[in-house]
């Protein structure tokens, strides 16, 4: 009997201060970051939930203490059957680059902040900006995470990055965002994995890239809607498992939300939330109907590698 197919949604609860260290734009309004939890968390939930599937929902460990509101948004999401992920302490994006102990304590704090905040234990990782090294995942193992899910294997999506992480090195405005290692875009399988011993042998849960040309099915791209869309979604359907992830942006608008237009500069920012939302609802229910809504820590372990 072939096993069930299996569908996860995560989410990446990434600050609007990392957006604006990204494009080098100025610090925002005091608070602008509170409405990644008053606002965007709620509204995801509600979507997962309308749907009928449970999430994972990746935090920033300091944003337990430094945003207004976090900590009541998790706890409701908690209490409704959704699973919490670390993403680090600080989401520092050269974290795979830096020595050991800042890496053991962005991981190992970030861990113990979630469970005396929220009561939970974190049982998966996401490294900022999906960049990994072997030392990293060393820490995420030694910290007790049972599981990592940074592997995006979106070749194309890699490429774009850096060429803008390059072109804003050039004109003189430096991105915090890195380059990344390109074989962890290129070459990584699309179901879960687990990683050899030196690595940490944790296992890893990828994101789903789909479609001859491998595009990432994350919410930019259904927001956004046409071939970015399609393309992954279409080559998505018969994958026996598919990942699919949002940012906390992608749950939030400009004008309904009151959010500097400068932050416009995020394509997804220039949909408006309704029309995103409709999407995202047009490509996720029909994976929905035919798939097992599953959190991140539920997705079998012993899954084979392609
Ligand atoms: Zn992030």
């Amino acid at each position: 009997m072939t096993p069930p197919a299996d569908l996860c949604l995560s989410i990446d609860l990434d600050d609007l201060r990392h957006y604006r260290a990204i494009h080098a734009l100025p610090p925002g309004p005091a608070g602008e970051d509170d409405r990644l939890f008053e606002r965007a968390v709620p509204r995801f939930l509600q979507f997962a939930e309308d749907l009928g599937i449970p999430t994972t929902l990746f935090v920033i460990a300091e944003d337990l203490q430094r945003v207004e509101g976090a900590l009541e948004a998790l706890r409701e999401a908690v209490s409704r059957g959704h699973e919490i992920a670390s993403h680090s302490l600080t989401h520092r994006y050269d974290l795979s680059r830096q020595p050991r102990e800042v890496m053991a304590r962005e991981v190992r704090e970030a861990r113990s902040r979630i469970q005396e905040a929220l009561g939970v234990e974190a049982r998966g990782f996401r490294g900022p900006g999906y960049n990994l090294t072997p030392a990293l995942l060393r820490e995420v193992a030694a910290a007790g995470h049972a599981w990592d899910s940074s592997i995006l294997p979106a070749p194309m999506y890699w490429a774009a990055r850096a060429s803008v992480v390059a072109w804003m090195a050039l004109r003189g405005r430096p991105s915090r965002s890195i380059t990344g290692r390109a074989r962890d875009f290129l070459a990584r399988p699309r179901t879960p994995f687990r990683w050899p011993e030196e690595a940490g042998g944790v296992w890893e849960i990828p994101m789903t890239a789909a479609g001859w040309l491998r595009l990432p099915l994350i919410g930019t791209n259904l927001a956004l809607g046409g071939f970015l869309a399609r393309h992954p979604w279409n080559g998505a359907r018969n994958l026996p498992f598919v990942h699919i992830e949002f940012h906390g942006l992608d749950f939030l608008d400009i004008r309904e939300d009151a959010l500097d237009p400068d932050l416009g500069i995020e394509p997804v920012l220039r949909v408006p939330l309704e029309e995103r939302t409709a999407r995202f609802r047009e490509f996720v229910a029909p994976l929905v109907a035919s798939r097992r809504g599953l959190l991140l820590s539920q997705v079998p372990s012993s899954a084979a590698p392609p």
